[in-house]
């Protein structure tokens, strides 16, 4: 078969800029389908970080763009090897601390326009008249930052790459007044119901949804969950209308990185088959988070970003029934304010019970994964999740909300699943605090006698989530794209 020209274009790459999770599928995706065949380029705005990290830069175009000004197209490289092109505007992006927001923590003002200039770049890249050697044959786009390419190709391309436009979170859609259409160089026919307008303003998320070939989302449950209110943030009818080119590709993880046989952060190594190692982890755990050095006692583990569609205001209030219950508890996270405060108070009020680390710690959590008995992801929404996927791999149960990605990658231990050995966590009915006690009940009961426990452990420990079946989705899609147009 004919080698595959992909350009994935994406607003935050690991190792290079990393704010969230669209990072490591970023930086993990395009290498899983290179060592499937596919010739994969990385588009990402020239960030300090991204010039610095990228190694020796080659320019490949210079344009004076009447809107934004000098630019210039530099091609490096990612890491571990993989092409890379950054678009050098230091105006825009050369700038101090976080990619979408300014030290005030606001969306920085210029956002339409930083962004804009990510998709007019992927689309000329893709298009008529890419600069390119060969112009791609698909053109992959990531969330809302790079959600116009798609359509710059509709308006001003003849025969650009096939396009695919990943959700990784419907909840940010890029949402600006119409003033910037202009600035944009977008048309003025493209602002209306069908096209990019959303409520009088102008969607950048929208314009990928309609224009592009393909819509993918992170898991096949949020793909349906999107369809319909409220998880539809306002573009349901839309998706729904396009569901016939939508579906759900799980993220994988790296499972390096995240290999509880040789994790260097850990205090000491396990697998499925020996998991004596983990009771060291949690006996170390429990010393370093002035809990009490209780091997027999189950220990709840929460490591997350703190915001409301992570549904920790639940766990904070089940928590003195859950420690009535005997079980510890350990949480990891930043973000929300007074939600940081209320963990920190019942650390105190349950010293010894309950400790809170309010921070971001990569290692610290690694730990925790390793150290903790049971897993806490009690989301409102989830598009796919990645914590519940390495609580499993450390032999961490996850209890998660029966919600997005959560249900495609947990399977509840109910009475058969139990029986046929493929139970890997516990899946809430509801999202409550009764029913996050209710099946911290059941949890405690499963926890002794330690059969079940174990075989539930190894089960989950043993499952692949991995990005190469992954990308193996990822590269079919792309064929039966390409194929379709042929
Ligand atoms: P989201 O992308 O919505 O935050 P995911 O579960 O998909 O949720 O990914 C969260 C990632 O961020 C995981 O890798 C998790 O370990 C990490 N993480 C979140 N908060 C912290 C923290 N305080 N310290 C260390 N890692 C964290």
């Amino acid at each position: 078969m004919e080698t595959l020209h992909l350009l994935f274009a994406t607003s935050e790459v690991f190792p290079l800029v990393k704010t969230g999770g669209l990072a490591d599928v970023s930086g993990a995706l395009p290498a899983a389908l290179a060592r499937l065949g596919v010739e994969a380029t990385l588009l990402l705005p020239g960030y300090a970080a991204a010039l610095d990290g990228a190694g020796p830069l080659q320019q490949i175009a210079r344009l004076d763009l009447p809107q934004h000004g000098e630019v210039r197209l530099l091609q490096g490289r990612m890491p571990d090897g993989l092409p890379l092109i950054l678009i050098e505007h230091a105006d825009y992006y050369q700038r101090a601390g976080n990619p979408y927001l300014g030290p005030d923590g606001h969306d920085w003002p210029d956002n339409a326009l930083r962004f804009g200039l990510l998709g007019q770049m992927a689309a000329w890249l893709a298009g008529d008249h890419s600069p390119l050697p060969r112009r791609p044959d698909v053109l992959h786009c990531n969330d809302w930052q790079t959600a116009l390419a798609p359509a710059y190709l509709h308006f001003y391309d003849r025969t650009p790459a096939a396009t695919v436009m990943t959700i990784h979170n419907l909840a940010y859609q890029g949402v600006f007044p119409p003033t910037v259409l202009g600035p944009l160089n977008l048309p003025q026919e493209s602002f209306h119901l069908e096209g990019l307008e959303f409520h009088g303003m102008l969607s950048f998320l929208k314009a990928g949804l309609v224009y592009g070939d393909r819509i993918t989302t992170v898991s096949p449950n949020y793909a349906r969950e999107i369809q319909q209110e409220p998880l539809g943030f306002g573009l349901q009818g839309l998706l729904h209308h396009r569901r016939d080119v939508l579906s759900g590709i799980l993220n994988g993880i790296d499972t390096e990185e995240w290999n509880p046989a040789q994790d260097p952060r850990l205090w000491a190594a396990y697998d499925a088959d020996d998991l004596s190692g983990k009771a060291q982890n949690k006996a170390v755990l429990q010393q370093a988070m002035g809990l009490a050095a209780e091997p027999g006692t189950p220990l709840l583990a929460v490591v997350s970003r703190i915001a409301a569609q992570k549904g920790l205001d639940v766990v904070a209030d089940a928590l003195p029934r859950l420690i009535d219950l005997g079980f510890q508890f350990v949480l990891l996270g930043s973000g929300e304010r007074a939600l940081e405060a209320r963990f920190r108070s019942l650390a105190e009020t349950y010293r010894g019970r309950a400790a809170a680390h309010i921070g971001y710690d990569e290692t610290l959590s690694h730990r925790i994964e390793a150290g903790a008995d049971v897993f806490l992801m009690p989301s409102r929404f989830e598009p796919c999740g990645l914590n519940q996927m390495y609580s499993q791999r450390y032999g961490t149960l996850p209890v998660v909300a029966p919600t997005g990605g959560l249900l495609d990658t947990v399977t509840d231990a109910t009475a058969a699943r139990l029986a046929d050995g493929s139970a890997t966590g516990f899946v809430l009915e509801r999202l409550d605090a009764a029913h996050l006690v209710a099946t911290l009940g059941r949890v405690g009961e499963l926890y002794r006698p330690q059969e079940n426990w174990r075989r539930m452990q190894r089960t989950a420990m043993t499952r692949d989530f991995g990005w190469a079946a992954r990308a193996q989705e990822y590269l079919e899609l792309y064929r039966s794209l390409l194929a379709r147009r042929a």
